[in-house]
């Protein structure tokens, strides 16, 4: 198979063949030879939050958000100088949701084509596991930038945390427990399917991207964050502690490494939205 017709006229993500915004891809099929093994041409159409990134793209940089949101500090410059010294790759301290109190889920999450209708058709299903939703728990919300798209609703959470960004809202996503872990996965745990089968696709990937269609880590010191806007919003992944530059922390291949096999599995983006199978049958083959 060849490729047949690509349109990108956004910086996005492009996920497997998807691009995150949906509206503005128009037809995508990827050669099988480039696929993964066992894979299946993906459907074109796609779009998210997170998962906004082509780095290198941004029009204005942003200088070590790590230790300076707003600019660079003495430290700052010479950490960002030592890390390129040394060739350094990405250092990470791995998801801790306790931790952050699930910080990237402040805004909710942008959904991928099929992940509202997976996700609603789970809550008409099994609604006493969700006994707290409210009515529209997925909405329509546009993204600092101004990119629009349907999304998970939020409600107020006033996040305690020390190094809460400020340009950040205290809200959190619905699904979101209040032991900041996620109603979806729990769900999905509950069944013994994989954890990720009801979880949108922008939320297990995070805080890793896609470049190339290959993963990529959050951005290194000195590198511009991928949603950097302005100085109001200076951006997100690398203002959430899992997407942060750690010095002493894991390589980032080792700290996500079940994010890499998992997505080195799957034959499509989204995984299970997309297919037109029932929720009984997406359950039934999602099972360990
Ligand atoms: S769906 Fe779950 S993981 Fe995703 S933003 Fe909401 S609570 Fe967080």
């Amino acid at each position: 198979m060849q490729i047949v017709a690509v349109v990108w006229i956004c910086n996005c993500l492009k996920i497997k063949g998807y691009c995150m915004h949906d509206k503005l891809v128009y037809a995508l099929k990827i050669p099988r030879s480039q696929g993964r093994a066992g894979s299946t041409p993906a459907p074109g159409t796609t779009h998210t939050r997170k998962l906004n990134t082509k780095r290198g793209r941004l029009k204005r940089p942003l200088f070590f958000s790590v230790l300076s949101p707003m600019g660079t500090t003495a430290s700052a410059e010479a950490m960002e100088e030592t890390v390129m010294e040394k060739g350094a790759q990405m250092m990470v301290k791995g998801c801790d949701p306790g931790g952050c109190q699930a910080l990237c889920c402040y805004d909710g999450v942008y959904l991928l084509p099929g992940e509202a209708e997976l996700i609603r058709a789970v809550v008409q299903r099994y609604p006493e596991h969700f006994p707290n939703l409210p009515e529209d728990f997925i909405v329509n919300g546009a993204w600092p930038d101004g990119t629009e798209g349907v999304k998970t609703a939020t409600r107020p959470f006033a996040f305690s945390t020390d190094d809460f960004p400020l340009h950040f809202n205290q809200t959190k996503c619905v699904f979101a427990t209040a032991d900041h872990m996620c109603l979806l996965q729990a769900l999905a745990v509950e069944f013994g399917v994989h954890k990720w089968t009801f979880k949108p696709t922008a939320c297990w990937l995070f805080p890793l991207t896609i470049e190339e269609g290959e993963l990529a880590p959050p951005p290194m010191p000195g590198e511009p964050d991928p949603d950097y806007v302005d100085a109001s919003y200076p951006g997100y992944v690398t203002f959430v502690p899992c997407g942060k530059f750690t010095p002493g922390g894991e390589p980032w291949q080792e700290a996500f490494a079940e994010e890499i096999a998992f997505f080195e599995t799957v034959d499509q983006l989204p995984l299970w939205a997309n297919r037109g199978l029932p929720l009984e049958e997406i359950i039934e083959r999602a099972k360990l």
